[in-house]
């Protein structure tokens, strides 16, 4: 949740922030925590913790880690404490809306697969609710004021915002809001507290920020290294690599079925000369309707197996 917390003293250590080295940003503790470390760590980012467990010494690269609160991290790369941050779209996005600079504070450098949800607007469940014309003068609590804001100006609509540090859900409840503004990903809840989902204001996941202070030439290039890598490790996660057997006049019929894949290889069976082995990578996930499909088109012997590293 977004508040105004000070930036921690410990990142103002210079060599917390060594410019001969990338910095990253990263949330201490929470729902993108560990998938954020994972992603670095395979793409080979190995890192050594300080005994406060603030910074992570990038031991095979040129890079370091900074375990902060998510809050804190647009404003970390904004101010260039960090050159990159990862942070969920929600928090990136309320951090620049309320910056007074006209410049962008940082670029979204790229977005991720993790830490999927919805900044929603919902009321109480047996609200008679028809459109965004029912917020019309009610009372919004959210920690996403200038989101909410922005949603409210679009719509044209008179509506008074709440900012709260937390816990919006019991505000309908305790009598302080008409409805809330807040991040859902599975709706239970809001179901739990009797809200009802109204409105998507916006849609996100975890994205990587980039500073607007430029990097050296060097620190670019390992930046771009870092990145590729990263682009491959995202396709690995939904590629998977699946072998099965067709008949031979079924092998171009079944390929087309395949989910994402490019030419398949095709392989002799030792045996038969009417069926043969066809492997391919697929780069979309194969689901068992893909498979149900697969087998009605003749194959047989279907395995899906993941893909562990890809370089293209
Ligand atoms: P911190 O202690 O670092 O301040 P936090 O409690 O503010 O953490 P988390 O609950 O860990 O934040 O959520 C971090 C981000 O995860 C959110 O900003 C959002 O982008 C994403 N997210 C995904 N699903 C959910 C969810 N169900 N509820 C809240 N955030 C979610
Ligand atoms: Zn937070």
């Amino acid at each position: 949740m977004p508040n105004s917390t000070p930036l921690p003293k410990t990142a103002r250590v210079t060599n917390y922030n060594d410019p001969d080295r990338i910095t990253i940003a990263i949330q201490k503790s929470g729902r993108l925590a560990d998938s954020s470390r994972s992603l670095l760590d395979r793409c080979g980012l190995h890192v050594t913790r300080s005994k406060d467990g603030l910074f992570g010494y990038g031991e095979s690269m040129p890079v370091d880690l900074l375990f902060i609160r998510d809050d804190d991290i647009p404003a970390f790369v904004a101010d260039g404490h960090a050159d990159f941050g990862i942070v969920g779209r929600n928090v990136a996005e309320e951090f620049a809306l309320s910056a007074t600079d006209s410049r962008p504070p940082f670029s979204v450098r790229k977005s991720l697969s993790f830490g999927a949800c919805r900044l929603s607007i919902a009321v109480g469940e047996d609200v008679d609710y028809v459109g965004p014309s029912s917020l019309d003068n009610l009372r919004i609590a959210t920690t996403y004021p200038n989101i909410t804001r922005r949603f409210l100006e679009l719509h044209n609509l008179d509506a008074d915002i709440a900012t709260l540090a937390g816990s919006v859900e019991l505000a309908p409840r305790l009598g302080s809001a008409d409805a809330i503004a807040d991040i859902v990903s599975t709706g239970r809840t809001l179901r739990a507290h009797h809200l009802k989902e109204v409105e998507v204001i916006m849609r996100s996941t975890a994205v990587v920020l980039q500073s607007s202070e430029p990097l050296t030439d060097d620190l670019e290039a390992v930046a771009k290294r870092l990145f590729l890598r990263i682009d491959s490790t995202l396709r690995v996660d939904e590629s998977k690599y699946v072998m099965l057997h067709a008949p031979v006049g079924a092998v171009d019929s079944i390929a087309e079925l395949l989910p994402g894949a490019e030419q398949p290889s095709v392989l002799p069976l030792a045996g038969t000369s009417d069926r043969v082995a066809l492997h391919a990578v697929c780069r979309e996930a194969v689901l068992w309707e893909h498979l149900e499909n697969l087998k009605s088109a003749g194959a047989s012997a279907i395995l899906v197996m993941p893909v562990e590293r890809m370089l293209l």
